[in-house]
């Protein structure tokens, strides 16, 4: 477990959260349950904040990944913390307009936004569009010239580096949906094509290199290589940058694979990107951008914890074991799509000592359906409440009601107190949209 205030386990040897007893929390709101620590939400906005405050004269902006955790509350969250968030669709622009987000605050994705989200962007104000088509670049300045507006944009580039947790790689070209190429004159292409679009202002660069990483020189080879090309197309179009978008992209603790990160660790990549682009800008004689990172997991992952009670308990003997829990895929999706790995604990003996592997099944029917797979665990019955850790990020933004069951409710705690930040789910919402045509009936 990753020990910090906020996570612990409590003299009756139970899993506590921001203050609350997990046995309790679950016998209150339910299982499963998503349960969110406010404190540890709130602390890592402000290490990435203070970061860009004391290191970089404030000249920037935290954006929140909102695609990590996207519900009204968190962006309640983010606003009190003054930091910007960036969202990748209408449903979540949505949410962020509806939360009361200040929109020039928000930074809107998408490699193919459709026509609606666009005029949905430009009707709310959002602040800055990251383009990524030709398409989107037709689209966004005939709409401009429509409405009689200039879009700040920034272009999303491919600097050739990609990266995932202990390693990163040096790409030529890359073969992503996402950006286009600094090494094969895409990137400078459109680049040329955004200035010449009379309703669109170009400010600079985004770049995005991948997700749960821990190397934090690959975002120093990411962030030279974005700035030797900007001072190229400076050289070569006349235009300089004013803004740099980082992207996101760092590491969480998920099982002890995994480097344990307090708050101070994750700021220091931080740190460490800021100086590589101080030094960078010097080189090249480039005035200091406006700088933006992303942070989404690292935010969300490790503030949330997602409590199950068990249910079968199922021994091929010599084989396997399996204990089943009330949840599965349909809430959280990441063993069954990338094999994730989690930390696995029975919140109401948290004290108790790992005598057993097991793995844990969900409840769909899908023999793929599986939370975590060959986890030590004390000998689980049913009834036990299990809880599964850093399920912060891409856990109910993922969710689906796959066989028609409930996405979990998600509460958040704070100093031994509890809200819903997501009701609970009722079999009338199952049934919401359902439409009977009159010749079934
Ligand atoms: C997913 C994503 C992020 C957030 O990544 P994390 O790994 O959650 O920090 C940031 N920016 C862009 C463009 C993304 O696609």
């Amino acid at each position: 477990m990753n020990e910090r205030a906020t996570l612990k386990i409590n003299e009756k040897g139970h899993l506590e959260i921001g203050g609350m007893d997990a046995v309790e929390i679950a016998e209150k709101f339910g299982t499963p349950v998503y349960v969110f620590d406010e404190a540890h939400i709130r602390n890592m906005m402000r290490a990435y904040r203070d970061v860009i405050d004391n290191d970089y004269d404030g000249f920037g902006l935290v954006l929140y990944a909102s695609k990590a955790f996207s519900c009204k509350a968190i962006y309640s969250i983010a606003n009190q913390e003054s930091i910007g968030v960036d969202v990748v669709s209408g449903g979540e622009l949505y949410t962020a307009v509806k939360a009361g987000f200040p929109t020039e605050k928000i930074y809107m994705h998408g490699n193919n936004k459709l026509v609606s989200e666009l005029e949905f962007a430009l009707d709310c104000k959002v602040g800055t569009i990251v383009v990524d088509s030709y398409r989107e670049a037709d689209i966004l300045d005939k709409l401009c010239k429509e409405r009689n507006l200039k879009q700040n944009v920034l272009i999303r580039i491919n600097p050739g580096v990609e990266a995932h947790t202990h390693a990163f790689v040096q790409t030529a070209r890359t073969d992503s949906k996402f950006g286009f190429s600094v090494s094969d004159g895409s990137a400078e292409d459109i680049i040329k094509y955004v200035l010449s679009k009379k309703n669109l202002v170009l400010e600079g660069y985004h770049c995005h290199i991948g997700s749960q990483i821990f190397e934090k020189q690959s975002f120093v080879l990411a962030a030279n290589k974005v700035l030797d090309f900007a001072s190229d197309i400076k050289n070569k179009l006349g235009f300089e940058l004013t803004k740099l978008n980082m992207g996101g992209g760092f590491g969480i603790w998920y099982n002890d694979e995994d480097p344990k990160l307090k708050p101070e660790d994750h700021a220091d990549y931080l740190k460490t990107l800021i100086a590589a682009i101080k030094n960078k800008i010097k080189e090249h004689n480039l005035k200091k951008p406006y700088l933006l990172i992303e942070p989404g997991r690292s935010i969300v992952g490790e503030a949330g914890i997602t409590l199950y009670s068990v249910g079968a308990v199922k021994d091929i003997a010599g084989i396997k074991k399996y204990v089943a829990v009330d949840g599965g895929m349909f809430e959280n999706p990441r063993y069954a799509l990338y094999q994730s790995k989690y930390t696995v604990m029975l919140a109401n003996r948290a004290t108790e000592e790992c005598t057993e592997k097991v793995s844990v099944a969900g409840k769909c029917c899908e023999s793929g359906d599986l939370i975590a797979v060959d986890v030590p665990l004390p000998k689980a019955e049913s009834g036990d409440i299990m809880a599964v850790l850093s399920t912060g990020a891409y856990n109910y933004s993922m969710a689906s009601n796959y066989n028609r069951n409930f996405i979990p409710p998600a509460i958040l705690v704070e100093n031994g107190k509890a809200d819903y930040i997501i009701k609970p789910q009722t079999f009338e919402d199952i049934v919401r949209n359902d439409v009977t045509p009159d010749r079934l009936k």
